[in-house]
């Protein structure tokens, strides 16, 4: 089946609504986001209540599709540290408790891996693309990004944990890749391409 010809991108993130429209720049699609002028404060504020990536996801694509009507895609994602037990995985945004920032998060991370050597700080980025349709369809795909962190932040591109993330491969940061670079190789893009994949092979 043919992508749909609008979709709504169920996020409030713009570092990730930045992100998913520059993967998808080649999709033959209307997007729409709440982050568009006029849509601000309109579309619905959900809580992740899910108890995982692919809940979450659908609890946003969900809504936002319900409420316009229209296909939406959602992703939820987070960054599991081996040496933590996989944390902080699903409470990435709230790592450094409820409405902490970004730089919050990231500086409560490199607290928590600081004693531990280099060699033991693997860590992964997960992410669960997810589309609703209308019709009650419902399609989903995972991309994983693996890597190791270093002990303090380096580089400004990206957003979140970027500055310490340095991909399997790779000897800089996330934030000190391109956006091509980073969306080549990252959890987001992989899910989002393989979202695309299966949207196409439906029925
Ligand atoms: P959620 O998917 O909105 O629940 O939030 C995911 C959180 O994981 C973000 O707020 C970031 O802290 C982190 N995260 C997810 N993807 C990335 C990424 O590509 N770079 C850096 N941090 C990320």
């Amino acid at each position: 089946m043919p992508l749909p010809e609008r979709l709504a991108l169920a996020t409030r993130n713009p570092g990730k609504v930045r992100e998913i429209l520059e993967i998808c720049a080649d999709w033959p699609v209307a997007w729409h986001t709440a982050l568009d002028p006029g849509a601000e404060g309109s579309w619905p504020e959900v809580e992740e209540t899910g108890s995982s990536y692919l809940e979450n996801a659908l609890i946003k694509a969900r809504a936002v599709a319900r409420f316009l009507g229209e296909p939406a895609l959602a992703d939820d994602s987070g960054i599991e540290v081996d040496a933590l037990g996989g944390a902080p995985g699903m409470r990435s945004a709230r790592y450094a408790g409820e409405g902490a920032s970004d730089r919050d998060n990231l500086d409560a991370l490199v607290r928590a891996v600081a004693g531990i050597p280099r060699s033991g700080r693997t860590a992964r980025y997960r992410c669960l693309a997810v589309a609703v349709l209308p019709d009650g369809t419902e399609v989903w795909a995972e991309g994983v990004c693996e890597g190791t962190l270093i002990g303090g932040p380096r580089g400004s591109g990206g957003f979140g944990y970027d500055p310490v993330f340095v991909p399997e491969g790779w000897d800089r940061t996330m934030a000190e890749l391109s956006p091509e670079e980073k969306n080549r190789i990252s959890h987001r893009g992989r899910a989002f391409r393989a979202l695309r994949r299966a949207l196409e092979a439906r029925a």
